[in-house]
């Protein structure tokens, strides 16, 4: 039997691409012997990103759409399309055209060698200079405060095993940042260079403010660094409040009687103060995460399903 390639491609506002991501997918898939799935997740659209889908599904049966009932973002998505899609390998893709689908063979190839994970990376970004420092920064910072060994100039597109997928699907965690528990899974992993294009039509999803969930939820769920900042800060405050303290008492017994007097008090109050609450409010965040988890609530809530069963 032929292995099967499973497409999981998250849409959310795609109109204007969808039908050219479809062409160019059938197009280079027609060359291989693998049987093939592209599992859609619309992500709560409302433009005709779904009616276009579900057009060119009932012509082609391979074609698959899982429609979630409102915008759960992207790791969300992607989460209810593996659980769906049933493949022996899963590849990761954006249907912008920016990772092109000629890469395709390349992936496969490589995974072939015995991976259970490859990522692609860019060899440049094409993508405006402001996006490639915010990209720089996001990554930089993540890399740092999470101390993930994720790879540089990661692309979108990837490809995985069936066994990456089930541990995938194992992690069960409501605030999820994807490229984190892929490297959590860690396994064999890979990464090869691809080009990459410019996007083909519409434009960017993801906002400043998704980009922050997103940097966000990578860094309070990755790392300790926070807690661990508040502790040490708190420490550095006690001693250096010690010294000053020890300073003053120093200076007015042995050397000059002055009037300290009011500002340094009410100075020192609200440094104090700040202090405190800005490391409650570390910990309300974690206890805000705690909350959510705790509540086990299911990841995506899907509205309905085309060309697939519901066998979840
Ligand atoms: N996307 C999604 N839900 C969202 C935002 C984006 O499913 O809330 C999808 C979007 O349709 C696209 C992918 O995530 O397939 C990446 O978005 P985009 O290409 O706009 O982001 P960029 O490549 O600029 O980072
Ligand atoms: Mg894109």
């Amino acid at each position: 039997m032929n292995k099967k390639l499973s497409f999981v491609v998250p849409v959310y506002f795609e109109e204007a691409v969808i039908s050219r991501f479809i062409l160019e997918m059938t197009e280079v898939l027609e060359t291989f012997s693998f049987d093939y799935e592209i599992v859609f997740i619309d992500d709560g659209s409302t433009d005709n990103t779904v009616s276009i889908i579900k057009q060119e599904a009932l012509s082609n049966s391979s074609i698959k759409l899982i429609e979630l009932s409102y915008n759960h973002g992207k790791q969300a998505a992607l989460t209810a399309g593996i659980t769906h899609a049933s493949g022996d390998y899963l590849l990761y893709m954006d249907p912008d055209l920016q990772d092109p689908p000629s890469e395709i063979g390349r992936f496969i190839t490589e995974i072939e060698k015995g991976y259970d994970l490859v990522f692609g990376v860019r060899k440049e970004k094409k993508d405006s200079f402001i996006n490639r420092i915010f990209s720089r920064i996001f990554w930089g910072v993540l890399r740092k405060f999470t101390g993930l060994k994720l790879p540089k100039g990661l692309a979108v597109m990837r490809i995985f095993n069936r066994k990456f997928a089930n541990k995938f699907l194992e992690y069960q965690e409501q605030n999820r940042f994807i490229e984190g528990i892929f490297m959590h899974i860690g396994m064999k992993q890979s990464t090869i260079e691809i080009d990459q294009r410019e996007r083909y039509a519409g434009t960017s999803k993801f906002n400043f403010k998704k980009k922050m969930e997103l940097a966000f939820n990578a860094i309070f769920d990755f790392s300790e660094l926070p807690l661990k900042l508040a502790v040490k800060l708190g420490v550095a405050f006690i001693l250096i409040g010690i010294i000053v303290l020890a300073v003053i008492v120093f200076l007015k017994l042995y050397l000059v009687d002055f009037q300290s007097g009011w500002p340094s008090i009410i100075g020192s109050l609200i440094i104090a103060t700040g202090v405190q609450l800005f490391f409650i409010g570390i910990a309300a965040l974690y206890v805000g995460k705690i909350y959510k988890e705790s509540k086990g609530r299911p990841l995506f809530s899907i509205k309905e399903l085309t060309n697939l069963n519901d066998n979840t």
